[in-house]
Parts: C-alpha cells; structure tokens; sequence
C-alpha cells in the first residue's frame, strides 16, 4: 500500500519527492513504490461566495445585511480545480491508505491541506510532517519523527475561525458600507484598524505646530560643550534668555567639573523573527515587506539556505545547539567565514538571548541552515537578505560589545556645558552587525573625541553659537515601523490588563502582516511616498463612515489572541464564532444607523464616462496614476497618459472603432460627448 504526501505548492512536492526517490513522473504528482508525492498550489478551497447560501445574496443590498450563514460552504477554487480533481483521484485509489500533510507547518498551511482532504473526501488515516528546514537532512528527519495527524486540530480549528471571521466580517461591512453610501468602500477585520492606525498618525502630523527652539554651543577648540539647565534640558525655548547665557560665557575660560567615565556592554540582538527581519530590511534595504517575505521564501524553499521564515520566534531549543557548528562550517567560502571561524575557535558558547525552550512554539528563530553557501546562485536581492541573517546569527553567539562612555561638564562662569565621548574597549557583536541595531542617539550631545581630557583642566571659550531647531512632528509610518506598531497593537490600548495580555496579539499574525499592508494599497487606502506611507483621501473617507470598534487595534488584537487560544485548545472555536457574528451584527446596525455624511475629498473634475459618478484620483499597484469610478457595480478604470491628462483603458485602435460605432448608431444631434458605454447603456434601459 501506498501513502499520499501532500506538499503546499510543486516546488516543495518536487523536493520531497527527491529526498523520497519518487521518480516517477506525472503531471500533478510522482510517484514510487512507496509514496505519492502531490501538491497544493496553495489554497485549492475556499469560503463560498455569498450567493451559493441564498439567491438574494448575490444582490448588494442592505436590505439582506447582516449575512450570517449558520454553517459556513466551501468551493473548489475553480483556477486550480485541475490539481483538487487530480488529488482526489488519488485519495480514490484502492493501493493508498495513508496521507501525510506536508504543507506549511502552520495555521494557513494546515487549512490548505485540511480544506482539501475535507472536499476531497480523506476518510482514512493522516500524519503531519512538521519541519523547520527544507535541507534533505531534515525532510528525513522530519519523515522518520511523524506527528499524529489529530495533534493539530486546534491548529485546523483556529486557522477555519480566522478565515471564516474574516468572511463574516470583511463581505457584511464592505457592502454595508458600499450600499450606505452608494460607493466603493471595502473593510476588513485587520485591514481596517490598521489603516486607522496610519490615519492617526497623518493627523497627529497635520496638527503638528512646529516650534523653534535654540541650543547653546561653546566651542572649546578640542570640543565642544552644550549648555544644559538644572533640570538637563539642552534646548531654550527663549531666544533672549539663550542670548543671556551667551554674554555670560563669552570669551571666559571654563574649567573642566566634572568627568565621569563608565564602562558598559551592550548584548547582542536577538536573532531574526519574521517581523523583527522584515523591520530591518525595510530600514536598511527598502524592501516592502512583501518583497522581504517573498525573497526570504525562495531562500527557504529553493536556496534551502535559511530556515522557516513565517515564524515569531526570536530563539532556537536546545536540542539544536549541537548544530549550530555546522551551521558556522556551511559560511566557509562567504565574507562571514573569518567570523564564523573565530566563534567556533572560541568556543561555542550561545547564551540565553538565544537558547530557550519556552519561547520557541511551532518554529524556532529565522537562522542559516548546514546547507553549504554558494553566494554566486544568489540573485543581488537574495545576497542582501541573506546577509543580514547570516549577520545576525554570527552577533548573536558573538561576545558582548564592551566601551566606555566620557561624559563631562566644563562650568563657565558658573553655567554647565555637557559633552559627551565614546571608546569601544572589545568590538564584539558589533564588528559583524553594527549598522543594523541603531544606537541610542542625542541630536543634541553628540559623541566626540573627549580621551585626553582630565577634570581640573581649564578651556578657553573661542566661540559660542545659538543654532536654532524646529521641534518636528511625529513621523509617518515606514512599512518597517508600521509592521511595529502592528506587532505592538497593546501600545494603542488604555486597558492595562488587556495590554498585558494582548503582548503575543497585535494585528494579524507575522505571516500575514505583508498581505495587509499589500491590501491597503491595492484598495487605495494608502500610497508610497519614498519609504513613507501615506494615506490617500479614500483612506481618510472610510475611517470616517466605519464604526468605531472597526477601527480599534483593541478589538481586533483581542480577537487575535483568542485566535491563539483556540490553537491552544484553551477556547472553543464557536464561541468565537457566535461573538463574531454578533459583533457583526451590531456593526451593520451600527452603519445604518449612522448619521455620518459621506463627502468624497478627492472627486476632482472628471466623471465617469460609463456612469456619470465621480472618479477617484489614485495610483495602482505599480505606482501609475489611475481614475477609479466610484461606483462598484460600473468598475470603470482609466490610465494617465504620459502628460498627465486621463485617457480610458481602451487603446487608440479601440477609441477609433468606438468612435465610428458612436457615430453610426448615435442621431446627429446628440452630443458628441457620449462614450459608446453610455450608449449602449442606454440602449439597455430602453430594452427593460
Ligand atoms: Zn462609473
């Protein structure tokens, strides 16, 4: 008898089939005398569409809002029904009485494969292959340490609760929303709060009053000192008072008061979780987190050369410590090898901040595998990525960075100047991995070279100085410091207990936190400007109409945890369900009821030439200038032209036949402004 293993997408399948000698080749699977060896491509199910519960339900109306289908239907997505049709067949065969689950070993990957086992009919026994790396070394371990299939049922139910509360409320919000105020407007249980988070920040920026302030700098040829208040304030809000203290020191001598010299360590980082990685690499490569992710999975799954990368652990077990040598060897031939070589000299010695059982869950930390480097198969975005974890890891069972810190106070007649020196004792950690892990910055004391200076010594002044500053206004989101804030969605929250306990929540989860921000630009909701994110005036207008507890971080980073807890098995899948359902219940009352008036900020001059609505203002996905009809049932789009006028999708050949069509059907007096898509419309309604 065989057994069936099912991969995530044919990529994966095909390596396992590899490790596994399954050489016989077929379209959608491979085969030996053992194993069959198939793939998803990922999802081959999904949620059905409202309509197939109930014919009304194909129409967008209020009327039939709240949906709330009591057991949720499934579909065949109908793209890939080739390989469901292909998998199924195989589950029907009589030599097969096995399956093991080989998709991403986490809550999505489990739905893939659950979802179609369910569809497909799967009575007979299951196991799951759980596995960190994609190295043959560890598919073959992962093969000989099997899981029982039924240990992840938790997983499998949270992973349904999240897609079916995302269902519920994403499709009830976005047409009650779309239906209230006859335009597009779309919402979702994540994406919502997380464009909320960025709208209140853009206000936080427009309230902004900028004020100017002034600094006090004596130069004392070697140095130089920053005046400081009693209280340590460098800056003056006083321009006259800054003046005072300049009369006051001008031309004097100072005498060096106070020196106070410390030595400090600084730890290394932690090593590289999704989030934390996708942060770093938004800040020093400019990569979005999608890119990052993306690029992170092709290191994964093709260049076996890092390991899983959709984790939120910072940490490896201890069982793995006995391999961390291998992992240095496999540097040998890269940058990094005279780093990798000194550590396993020294000694191998990981300390806590890496080794920890308790915080490790379903994956470990995103480190480099024993799979020996070859830098010349890397693409130049793949080298980068790389780099950084390979860094990263060698910081991390690096010794500490060891310096020393200078701070002195030169009193010139009685008024204190600070200033400040740094001396790195060892370099540790940090002559591998200085520039990702920025350190604590004043603007106004910078470091200086402060090494032969003794107290008692006595300094002229030779010039003092009153530079002026502005205080500025928070910044706006990057995709790395949203990602943050998105980690960290307790910050935005007044409930102290709920803080505490939301640390794990936040917004979505890091495997999906990309694909949120991804929708926020796709719906229009945001824009890129340079690495900053901006919301769009569409952003703005739906902040306003949806209600509040949408726009919460709370609520959702609520739901978010009790997600967690039903993988855990600490909280029942239905009861999230019914709360859901209720809050979405309460949601739609709560958008009919409203009073909030819709005015469209960004409607500009043209309307849609289909429809006569106004057309919104935005860019796609490449950046490119588009017009968008608001109205959702026309779907109007047009491009910009390179001198920045709009011309519809059609193209000239197109514009041409529509032309001629127009003027044979249209009556000479009619206005010659007419598209054909009036036309035709009109010809319709004529019809009904
Ligand atoms: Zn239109």
């Amino acid at each position: 008898m065989k057994t069936i293993i099912l991969a995530e997408k044919p990529s994966v399948g095909k390596e396992i089939a590899r490790v596994l000698g399954c050489h016989k080749k077929n379209k959608a699977f491979m085969e030996s005398s053992n194993y069959i060896v198939t793939w998803a491509m990922g999802h081959l199910v999904e949620l059905a569409d409202p309509g197939s519960y109930h014919p009304d339900w194909k129409t967008w109306a209020m009327d039939y809002l709240p949906m709330l289908p009591e057991k949720m239907k499934h579909k065949v997505i109908r793209r890939t029904s080739h390989q469901f049709n292909a998998i199924k067949g195989l589950f029907k065969r009589q030599d097969v009485n096995n399956l093991i689950i080989a998709t991403d070993a986490g809550r999505e990957g489990e739905l893939v494969a659950r979802w179609i086992m369910r569809l497909g009919g799967w009575k007979k026994p299951f196991q799951r292959l759980w596995i960190s790396s994609q190295t043959d070394t560890a598919i073959k371990e992962g093969f000989k340490n099997l899981k029982p299939g039924k240990n992840y049922d938790n997983l499998l139910r949270a992973a349904e609760a999240r897609s079916e509360a995302d269902w519920i409320v994403g499709l009830n919000v976005t047409r009650a929303l779309t239906c209230k105020y006859d335009s597009r407007l779309s919402a979702g249980r994540v994406q919502t709060p997380t464009l909320a988070m960025i709208i209140q920040r853009e206000e936080e920026i427009k309230k902004f009053i900028p004020q100017p302030y002034w600094t006090i700098v004596a130069d004392f040829g070697k140095f130089n000192g920053t005046w400081h208040s009693p209280k340590g304030h460098s800056r003056v809000q006083d321009q006259e008072f800054a003046q005072k203290i300049v009369a006051k020191v001008k031309d004097q001598q100072g005498e060096v008061t106070s020196l106070d010299i410390k030595e400090k360590r600084e730890v290394p980082p932690l090593a590289y979780d999704l989030t934390a990685l996708q942060r770093d690499a938004n800040a020093l490569l400019g990569f979005s987190a999608k890119k990052t992710l993306q690029t992170l999975q092709r290191l994964y799954e093709h260049h076996k050369m890092v390991t899983y990368p959709r984790t939120d652990s910072r940490y490896i077990t201890s069982d793995m410590v006995p391999t961390l040598k291998d992992r240095l060897q496999a540097l040998n031939n890269t940058p990094y090898q005279q780093f990798a070589q000194k550590i396993i000299q020294s000694g191998i010695k990981p300390g806590k901040r890496l080794v920890d059982d308790k915080k490790v869950t379903d994956h470990h930390a995103i480190i480099p595998t024993e799979e020996k480097v070859y830098l010349d198969k890397l693409n130049p975005e793949e080298r980068k990525l790389w780099e950084l974890i390979a860094r990263r890891f060698l910081a991390t069972l690096s010794s500490d960075h060891i310096y020393k810190t200078i701070q002195i106070i030169v009193t010139v007649n009685g008024e204190p100047f600070h200033a400040r020196g740094k001396q790195t004792i060892t370099p540790g950690w940090r002559a591998i991995s200085s520039g990702e892990v920025i350190q604590e910055e004043n603007e106004d004391l910078p470091f200086q070279n402060l090494s032969q200076i003794n107290k008692g010594d006595v300094f002229q002044v030779v010039k003092v100085t009153t530079p002026q500053g502005m205080t500025k206004p928070p910044a706006r989101y990057t995709e790395g410091t949203l990602l943050a804030a998105m980690e960290n969605a307790g910050k935005f929250i007044d409930d102290k207990m709920l803080k505490s306990s939301i640390e794990k929540g936040g917004l979505g989860t890091p495997a999906t936190r990309a694909d949120i921000i991804e929708k926020l630009f796709s719906n229009y909701y945001i824009e890129r400007q340079g690495k900053e994110l901006v919301p769009t005036s569409q952003g703005f207008e739906l902040i306003t109409l949806v209600p509040k507890s949408l726009k919460s971080p709370e609520l959702t980073a609520r739901w978010e945890l009790r997600l967690n807890k039903i993988s855990e098995g600490t909280e029942k899948n239905q009861l999230f369900l019914k709360d859901i359902r209720d809050n979405t219940k309460e949601l739609i009352v709560q958008i009919q009821k409203s009073t909030q008036e819709f005015k469209p900020q960004n409607s500009g001059e043209s309307s849609c030439p289909l429809c006569g609505k106004k057309l919104l203002a935005t860019r796609n996905k490449k950046g490119k200038k588009i017009l968008v009809c608001r109205s959702r049932s026309c779907g109007y789009e047009s491009e910009s032209t390179h001198d920045g006028s709009y011309q519809g999708k059609q193209s000239k050949k197109e514009q041409q036949i529509s032309r001629k069509l127009i003027h044979k059907y249209t009556d000479s007096n009619a206005k010659e402004t007419f598209t054909l898509g009036d036309i035709l419309k009109k010809s319709l309604d004529k019809d009904k």
